[in-house]
């Protein structure tokens, strides 16, 4: 056995060729966390990193702060454990005769993370919930907090690293480096490194392999273009972090990359090719975006171009929002669109009249954002002339209809059902409801046979009532630690009330309920947010998967459907003049970052189940 440490006993040969000796550490320490952050095993047991130089630590300690400073702690995560998959070892570089940074204590394999108030075992991360579901994200962006703290990091795309991260001091590697941050650059530039002198390789993209000039020349290009793009807080973060001026010359022009993607403030370019050798991005995150627009007025504007950027996915609350405000500014004012032609038609004031009375304290304008789903004369059952043979008018079950899209009974049958117990049947149910009643000054909905098309009062009353009673029985299905009060028109309540119309009642609290913890813990005009919040991390650290689920199964379209509904809302107050604050769901500058999660995720579940490979 020719392999030991000196002065300890003689330990198992390892991987070396030839006989060799592992030197003794120096400045040794051991440690079972850094800056308060637990170091653990695959099995959930805590460790202690033994016999490791203090510059591992430190470099490790300096991670630990970036990774919670940049990545963790802006989506409100709190770094917790780390999961070691080793440190200290006498051992050679695989397939080679040399010895590995951990048979001179320099270098950790760190194979995941887990944040406080996780629930379970430390789970290997890495490998499991993101480098097999193609998350990359959260990989580059912890990534890059390695780069910036170690010499030398290996990671997926090296033999062997499949499933952690190797962090080395003392011993630059500079190959590994610039590979790292030349994916990077691929996935912000795109299509645009080709001007700069870069090739398409691979589904990936590679500065050129001629010359060393060559390379760097197009590297620093590819660095300075980056750097154009960057959001403004980016220079302030590289002073913060370094402690002086940015210069332009490719280390630090790397550096403020590596700052950047930690911190998540670019959007990633579309990507060139399926399949990719190199990792596409499936979510991006841009905690830096802008905050909502502020409010414009009078309402008689027209609408001018979108505000927010438009996202990498379709249909965002602000797109979708922004799409309907056309149709929404009308209706506020009391028209319509008939044939192309503006008619009275009493929308607006109908809904300022009748919202109070239902939902005391909450904007009429959320009620419009409710009913932009819908359309003043519109059945989900009745198909426009140039409606596609597939068009989901032909296959729809029953009825729904109107501004509120209420439901009113078997598709075969009359609109509304005229008995009340047809399945389906909301419209029928409620038509003579005490509180319909009152909102009708004592009469009841009209029950005759697409009436409904014409008598607006009916369509918001009846439709008013309606989700309401679907967020009392989604309320009535949540946990009692997050249950809205029915009384009080919440935010919350109010999207209790869109979700269990649309996702249906029971699921709608299911979904809810699977985030109760966290719910339970802020006050109930902070639980929309919450929610949102917690289930775009969820998504992003790959807590929460949602392959191949469905529409509605998937709880990102539930929460997307929703929210795409209050965003209207939202930009309608914004127009109006009315209580934005209500709707201020106090995500504050992650609220665009969040958005886009939601939404890319909610957009899988729009689109046929395809084959993940
Ligand atoms: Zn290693």
């Amino acid at each position: 056995m020719y392999l030991y440490e000196i002065g300890e006993a003689p330990t198992i040969p390892d991987r070396c060729k030839t006989p060799k000796a592992c030197p003794t550490v120096q400045n040794r320490v051991a440690f079972e966390q850094v800056n308060g952050v637990a170091i653990y095993n695959l099995r959930g047991a805590a460790v202690t990193v033994n016999n490791v130089e203090q510059g591992l630590k430190d470099a490790l300690a300096g991670f630990v702060r970036d990774a919670q400073a940049l990545v963790f702690g802006p989506s409100g995560l709190v770094l917790e454990r780390l999961l070691w998959m080793g440190a200290y070892n006498c051992r050679c570089i695989s397939g080679t005769d040399k010895l590995s940074g951990h048979a001179f204590g320099r270098a950790i394999d760190i194979g995941g993370w887990a944040f406080r108030g996780g629930t379970g075992p430390i789970q290997n991360v890495i490998y499991e919930r993101l480098v097999k579901q193609g998350e990359w994200n959260p990989l580059f962006r912890v990534g890059a907090c390695l780069h910036l703290n170690f010499q030398q990091v290996l990671f997926w795309v090296h033999n062997g690293h499949r499933d952690h991260f190797h962090a080395e001091i003392g011993r630059p590697a500079p190959k590994a480096y610039w590979r790292f941050i030349d994916m990077a650059l691929g996935r912000a530039l795109g299509e645009l490194l080709v001007g700069l002198g870069w090739r398409r390789s691979e589904g990936a993209y590679a500065p050129p392999s001629s010359g060393s000039r060559a390379l760097i020349n197009a590297r620093v290009a590819a660095l300075q273009e980056f750097a154009k793009r960057l959001p403004s807080w980016a220079h302030d973060l590289f002073n913060k972090r370094f402690g002086r001026p940015l210069r332009q010359e490719a280390g630090d022009l790397s550096k403020l990359l590596l700052l950047t993607l930690a911190r998540g403030g670019f959007q990633p370019a579309p990507q060139l090719a399926p399949n990719n050798a190199e990792p596409s991005p499936t979510i991006s995150n841009r905690p830096a975006a802008p905050p909502l627009p502020p409010p414009v007025r009078p309402a008689a504007s027209p609408p001018g171009p979108p505000i927010l950027p438009s996202g990498k996915c379709p249909d965002s609350p602000f797109q979708w929002a922004q799409a309907t405000l056309p149709k929404m500014l009308r209706w506020w004012n009391d028209q319509d669109l008939r044939r192309g032609k503006v008619a009275q038609v009493p929308v607006g004031s109908t809904l300022r009249e009748m919202t109070p009375k239902v939902f005391p304290g909450a904007p009429a304008e959320a009620i419009a954002g409710f009913c932009a789903n819908g359309a003043v004369t519109e059945n989900t059952t009745e198909c426009r002339p140039s409606a596609l043979p597939g068009a989901a008018c032909r296959s729809q079950k029953f009825h729904e209809i109107g501004l509120f899209g209420t439901e009113a009974g078997l598709r075969n049958g009359p609109a509304p059902n005229p008995n009340p117990d047809a399945e389906y049947n909301s419209w029928g149910k409620l038509a003579s409801h005490p509180l319909v009643r009152q909102l009708l000054g004592g009469r009841s909905a009209s029950m005759e046979h697409n009436r409904w098309k014409t008598q607006i009062p009916d369509q918001v009353a009846v439709g008013l009532v309606n989700i309401r009673r679907h967020g009392a029985t989604v309320a009535a299905n949540l946990d009692p630690s997050i249950r809205p009060n029915a009384n009080t028109s919440s935010i919350f309540f109010v999207a209790c009330c869109f979700m269990g119309w649309s996702a249906g009642d029971g699921r709608a609290a299911k979904r809810l309920n699977s985030f109760k913890d966290i719910l339970a813990r802020v006050p109930e005009e902070k639980r929309w947010s919450a929610f949102l919040r917690a289930l775009a991390e969820g998504i992003t650290v790959g807590r929460i998967d949602l392959r191949g689920l469905r529409k509605h199964q998937s709880v990102a379209y539930s929460a997307l459907r929703t929210w795409q509904k209050l965003a209207a809302g939202q930009l309608l107050a914004g127009r109006t003049g009315g209580d934005v604050k209500w709707f201020d769901a106090g995500l504050g500058g992650d609220e665009a970052s969040i958005a886009e999660i939601i939404t890319c995720a909610g957009d899988m579940a729009r689109r046929p189940a395809r084959q993940v490979v």
